[in-house]
């Protein structure tokens, strides 16, 4: 649990913004009045605060003699305040806040809970920063630390590239051009032979007056350029933007691969990762075993309940599905109201076992919808030893659910 200090004068206005942190952020907010408060809160050793919320016009301090207090203390913090002059602006900034948010409009309380949202989650992001001038990479790696980013930083491209081999999870690099051994273009050509535009961002970073080399960088696999000298409050635009973009992409990602009714896993990203696991069986690395469910008689719950309710049976059976199996196996709604489990490691043995286990528990647990049980059983095809292909495992699981079906239904067969 994260503790935020927000120091504002309004009652009204911090218990709003108070409610909405902690409405929405795992978090607990310590509110002062004032600059006599603040320092009380501070000095509480059993309080560390991990951002600042602080208005620069006080009672007792105003002329933002808070912000450099609280700044002392080294806690990151944003600026919230009526109104800001441009000056204001410079000289917050060279005081090196997250960020600054206008009390004025209502919206803005959004963007701050949005804001201190995007900085605690900073610390699970690793940033790279590649620059040979010391005072430089200085610079960038306080500017990403006041934003919390995990930062690392490389004198060189070379020491950048190892870096990058050390933590391939680091997920923006920014860079110079101008460095000794690999310089930022080679940099980045290279990186793009195995970080993707959607997994690593990369923003280069240069004084240059050359007019090509941005364009350079960007057909180069760059994901931005910017020039050198920058404000920092467009720093930390491009970055945040930059960073929520890869965010967006893999949300979309992960949605492309979940069925929308059971939030199982679809059968495009079935067939994605199944084609992988039955490579691998193949050369002889794990056992696999395939498995077909198919409700028995689904139309009648169907046509009985009616669809809504037919839903929830597959939801709930989705859910008994995904708890039975381990985070490695695969399970997924192949089709309407059958599933399919793709199971590593497991003995043909303990499949006969396992799945026999599960089609009479399935069989003797009713699902409870309001004030109804609804009963229902599957039949289930066991592909129990790796083939040549997925494609081959699926089929003749298909026919031994066929076969299980003929022969009465509420029953496995396996091979
Ligand atoms: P069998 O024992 O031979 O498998 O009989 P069955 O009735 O289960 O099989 P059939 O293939 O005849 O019917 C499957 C039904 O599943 C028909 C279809 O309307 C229903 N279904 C498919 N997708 C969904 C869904 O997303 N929600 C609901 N409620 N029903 C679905
Ligand atoms: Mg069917
Ligand atoms: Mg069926």
């Amino acid at each position: 649990m994260d503790n935020i200090l927000l120091v504002e004068d309004s009652k009204s206005l911090a218990l709003l913004l108070k409610n909405s942190l902690e409405a929405t952020l795992p978090c607990t907010v310590h509110w002062a009045d004032g600059l006599a408060k603040t320092k009380a809160l501070v000095a509480n050793p059993e309080l560390t605060f991990s951002v600042g919320i602080l208005d620069i016009n006080l009672p007792d301090a105003p002329r933002g003699e808070v912000v450099d207090f609280v700044l002392s203390r080294g806690i990151p913090s944003i600026v919230f305040a009526g109104e800001f002059s441009t000056d204001l602006q410079k000289s917050l900034w060279s005081r090196t806040i997250i960020d600054y948010v206008l009390k004025e409009d209502p919206n803005n309380i959004g963007y701050l809970v949005g804001l201190v949202r995007r900085v605690m989650a900073n610390r699970n992001i690793k940033v790279l920063v590649a620059d040979d001038s010391k005072a430089s990479r200085l610079e960038l790696t306080n500017l990403l630390t006041i934003h919390q980013y995990q930062v690392f930083a490389a004198a060189d491209g070379q020491e950048a590239l190892d870096l990058l081999g050390e933590h391939p999870d680091i997920r923006l690099l920014l860079t110079d051009h101008y460095m000794p051994r690999v310089n930022g273009l080679e940099l980045v050509k290279r990186i793009r032979h195995s970080h993707p535009k959607d997994e690593l961002a990369i923003v280069a970073l240069s004084a240059t007056d050359a007019s090509t080399l941005p364009a350079q960088f960007i057909k180069g696999g760059a994901n931005d350029f910017l020039k050198k000298p920058y404000t920092t409050e467009e720093f930390y635009c491009r970055i945040t933007q930059n960073i929520e973009l890869l965010e967006q992409i893999a949300r979309i990602k992960e949605h492309a691969h979940l069925d929308f009714l059971t939030n199982l896993h679809n059968r495009r990203y079935f067939f994605d990762l199944g084609r992988k696991l039955v490579a691998s069986a193949r050369r002889g690395h794990i056992e696999l075993t395939l498995a077909l469910f198919d409700i028995d008689h689904f139309k009648r719950i169907n046509d009985t309940f009616g669809h809504d309710t037919g839903d929830l049976v597959l939801k709930n059976l989705a859910h008994f599905l995904r708890k039975r199996f381990r985070e490695t196996d695969i399970v997924c709604r192949y089709g309407g109201e059958e599933f399919c489990i793709l199971a590593t490691n497991m003995s043909r043995d303990h499949a006969a076992t396992l799945f026999d286990d599960l089609r009479r528990r399935i069989a003797a647990t009713p699902v409870v919808i309001g004030e109804r049980e609804i009963t229902f059983t599957v039949s289930i095809g066991v592909c129990a030893a790796p083939k040549g292909s997925l494609e081959e495992m699926i089929q003749q699981a298909d026919v031994l659910l066929y076969q299980a079906k003929q022969n009465g239904r509420n029953r496995i067969a396996l091979r």
